[in-house]
């Protein structure tokens, strides 16, 4: 189906003609008419679907007709990080161009009189992360009452993030009357609930399976210990051992792994940049620019900060730690082999990993290869002199998996990543006392011996002054530091738990 069976403007057909697309995605085919059609909409999609088109584009068409008031938007779109807010920004500077329409984006990080200015001139379109937006509401300079068209992206990661209050504060704000859509990858049984809620009669559109991995990415498991430094020294050699990687994101469980991670690579010749939720707003858009241009081959980050960036050309991804919620692995591996592009996802599993790495298995369906040698062969020194022990966990599954693959190695050989034949199928401990034979590819493709600018020392996070930041800020905080994410109600407390209870004595 072409795009100008959609219902679209001209202006928006010519926009997206300039961008080079020439169908629809699935969740644009669907969603864009009814849309325009000014139902609700109930999108149940990833990024990399192309869903930030299925609402940008007919939004452009609907505001084609009416002007901006000053301080009160005509449509308000939140999303969970500031990255994804920017990344929408991008969206409507791309399409938009041959529109003249105020798009102001306010996120946390950057200071509040800029965005006041954009405010004060009438904005048509306000791209906000629910904090920051609270923050604006209650020094009086936002009025959400001429709100004609409500986003809600990315709606479980709101809820990760414990922004489902703000978001239902926010929600109480726009006119009862106004549209509204709203996206969510996963529909836990909160999710459900909300978009109960907030949406009337919706129209259900839902394209992939939230489980689903795409079949373009190879995805290997690779056998580690449990210590920081050996998983340090195992990533190392694989990244050295990876004749084709280009660039790879490197994902933590823990902010503060994130960032001794990137130190300690950078002190190893490779050039990598870190991606956290402490950092300040520029850090992090330096940090991600630098990737995006090629400038850093790699990118060490949380899940938070990561969620959803619209990278296209990921050649690699490594999970340095088995990541505790089994949707976190589908979301990271998918920032590689999009578009139809090939890709490579490593994840470092040590013997205490095996339930998180079943939990995963089970949601994405399909076991997960070894690279070069399952647990057992992690599990013992000794492995290397024949005395093979089955991993410390415990799994019999996978250590009969892997023997029944033959010795220890469960990836066909053809169906090795071409770094294997280099290596020959080492274990990894013969890999380790390599100790690097290989440079790091990044090194010869002109890394640093110093940290670069955005790979210092990463300075704190400018405080806000407002209350609804600082809740946000803490939240974000305690989700991303413990490195687990609340499930169920999450950071949620329903309002009558919180009312004051006078205790009665009993007669
Ligand atoms: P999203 O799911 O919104 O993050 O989009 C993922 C990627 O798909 C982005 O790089 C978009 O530029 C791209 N994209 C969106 N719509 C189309 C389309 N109809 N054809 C080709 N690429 C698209």
């Amino acid at each position: 189906m072409p795009f100008s069976d959609l219902g679209l403007s001209e202006k928006v057909l010519n926009a997206v003609a300039t961008a080079g697309y020439t169908e629809p995605t699935p969740i644009q085919a669907e969603a864009i008419p009814h849309v325009l059609a000014r139902r609700d909409v109930l999108g149940i999609a990833q990024t990399g679907t192309g869903k930030t088109a299925a609402f940008t584009l007919p939004m452009l068409t609907l505001l084609e007709n009416g002007r901006a008031r000053a301080r009160m938007p005509r449509t308000l779109i939140l999303e969970p990080t500031r990255e994804l807010a920017a990344q929408v920004v991008e969206n409507f500077d791309r399409y938009g161009t041959n529109h003249k329409l105020n798009v102001a984006l306010i996120i946390g990080g950057v200071s509040f009189a800029d965005q006041d200015a954009k405010l004060m001139r009438g904005t048509d379109v306000l791209i906000a992360t629910p904090g920051r937006l609270l923050d604006h509401f209650e020094r009086g300079k936002l009025l959400l009452t001429g709100v004609e068209l409500l986003v809600i992206d990315e709606a479980d990661r709101m809820l990760d993030m414990g922004f489902i209050p703000d978001i239902e504060r926010i929600v109480k704000m726009v006119p009862f009357t106004r549209q509204t859509l709203f996206f969510s990858a996963t529909m836990p049984p909160e999710i459900e609930r909300l978009a109960d809620m907030f949406l009337h009669n919706p129209q259900r559109v839902e394209v992939a399976r939230p489980a689903s991995t795409a079949t373009t990415i190879t995805q290997r498991l690779v056998a580690t210990g449990s210590e920081g430094h050996a998983k340090r020294e195992r990533l190392r050699d694989l990244i050295r051992g990876e004749a084709e990687l280009k660039n790879g994101i490197i994902f933590c469980n823990r902010k503060r792994d994130v960032a001794l991670l990137q130190k300690s690579l950078v002190s190893h010749g490779f050039d990598a940049a870190a991606l956290h939720g402490d950092m300040d707003q520029r850090a992090r858009t330096t940090a991600l620019d630098a990737f995006r241009n090629g400038e850093t081959a790699l990118l060490v980050a949380s899940d938070v900060a990561a969620r959803g960036l619209d990278i296209p050309a990921v050649s690699h991804v490594f999970n340095f730690d088995v990541p505790h919620h089994p949707e976190d692995y589908v979301h990271r591996i998918g920032r590689t082999g999009r578009a139809g592009r090939s890709g490579t996802a490593y994840t470092l599993a040590s013997p205490e990993d095996s339930r998180s790495l079943g939990a995963i298995e089970v949601l994405i369906g399909q076991p997960i290869p070894w690279f070069d040698g399952d647990l057992s062969s992690v599990a013992d020194p000794s492995a290397d002199t024949g005395t093979r022990h089955r991993g410390r966990s415990g799994d019999t599954r996978r250590g009969a998996r892997s023997a029944k693959a033959g010795g220890g190695t469960s990836v066909p050989a053809a169906d090795r990543p071409k770094a294997r034949g280099a290596r020959g199928g080492a274990s990894p401990q013969r890999a380790e006392t390599r100790g690097g034979a290989a440079a790091p590819r990044a090194e010869t493709r002109g890394a640093v011996s110093a940290p670069r600018a955005e790979t210092r020392p990463l300075p704190e996070p400018r405080r806000e002054s407002g209350r609804a930041e600082r809740v946000r800020d803490e939240r974000g905080r305690r989700n991303e530091a413990d490195g687990e994410t609340p499930i169920g109600l999450g950071a949620h407390v329903p309002a009558f738990l919180l009312r004051p209870v006078s205790a009665k004595k009993d007669k």
